[in-house]
């Protein structure tokens, strides 16, 4: 391991903020500054700033990692597009990661989706399936919209279909389907559907502990310090 990292962390009372901490000395980091709500926001002396709270807290993540010229890792789902635009602004003046999913296996079936989304071509219908606890706020979790987004961009469609209920009538060809499923708890299972004539494949990923989301986390953060200010993802971290 280098030299160890400074990190200033928001959410750490939850229960990503809680993995960060737990792994954050073998992974050669040393956490600053634990935040969580009603507390005013800082980087101060930190090298990078870790986000897991809630979206509502983009502005003032943001205002805190640039005002102390920190790298900012963002982990927490669910953006408007004003707090998405707010994020991208802010990746005009310092470094910023922003990832749906800090796994290798997630980020290696977001390389897979695309892969096979292009081999199969239209003749396969696309679905989407995600499990997570009963706790998460947010719906459709933020790695089916990156998978939803991956599938759109090969597909060029815009047709996506959340849930089905009632006399919804035959699949159009263009339709993504996307569906949530909540309960127990569950740390995250992503499956991405291709179905196709006699034929349907699968790929499925399972996370089974929030220790893989937060090493990824300080990994990116170690990546991220001193690159030039952009707006990055996982795949650019991983080199995928
Ligand atoms: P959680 O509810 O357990 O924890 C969130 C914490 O943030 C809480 O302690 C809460 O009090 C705090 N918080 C909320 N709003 C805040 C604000 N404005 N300022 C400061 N603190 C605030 O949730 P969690 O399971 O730890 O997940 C947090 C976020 O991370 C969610 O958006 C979740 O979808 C996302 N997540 C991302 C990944 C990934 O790999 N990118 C993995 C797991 C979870």
């Amino acid at each position: 391991m280098t030299d160890r990292i400074r990190i200033a962390l928001v959410g750490a009372a939850g229960r990503m903020g809680r993995a960060i901490i737990d792994i954050a000395d073998s992974e050669g980091a040393e956490v600053v500054a634990r935040m969580d709500l009603n507390d005013p926001l800082v980087a101060t002396n930190a090298d990078a700033l870790i986000d897991f709270s809630s979206a509502a807290a983009a502005e003032s993540v943001c205002r805190a990692a640039a005002t102390s010229n920190a790298a900012l890792v963002i982990g927490t789902t669910g953006h408007s597009p004003k707090e998405k635009k707010i994020i991208e602004t802010a990746a005009h003046k310092i470094p910023v990661v922003l990832a749906s999913n800090f796994s290798v296996g997630v980020n290696v079936l977001f390389s897979l989706t695309e892969q096979a989304a292009k081999i199969l071509g239209d003749d396969f219908d696309l679905e989407i399936i995600e499990v997570h606890h009963r706790l998460k706020k947010d719906a459709p979790s933020g790695t089916a919209t990156t998978l939803t987004e991956i599938l759109r961009r090969v597909r060029r469609s815009n047709s996506l279909r959340h849930g089905r209920e009632g006399m919804v009538g035959a699949r159009e060809k263009t339709e993504i389907g996307v569906h949530s499923v909540r309960g127990g708890d569950v740390v995250g299972d992503h499956t991405v559907i291709f179905a196709g004539n006699g034929e349907r494949l699968e790929l499925t990923h399972r996370a089974s502990s929030r220790e893989t989301f937060a090493r990824g986390a300080v990994r990116a953060a170690r990546w991220l310090i001193g690159k030039s200010p952009r707006l990055y993802n996982m795949r650019d971290v991983l080199g995928l």
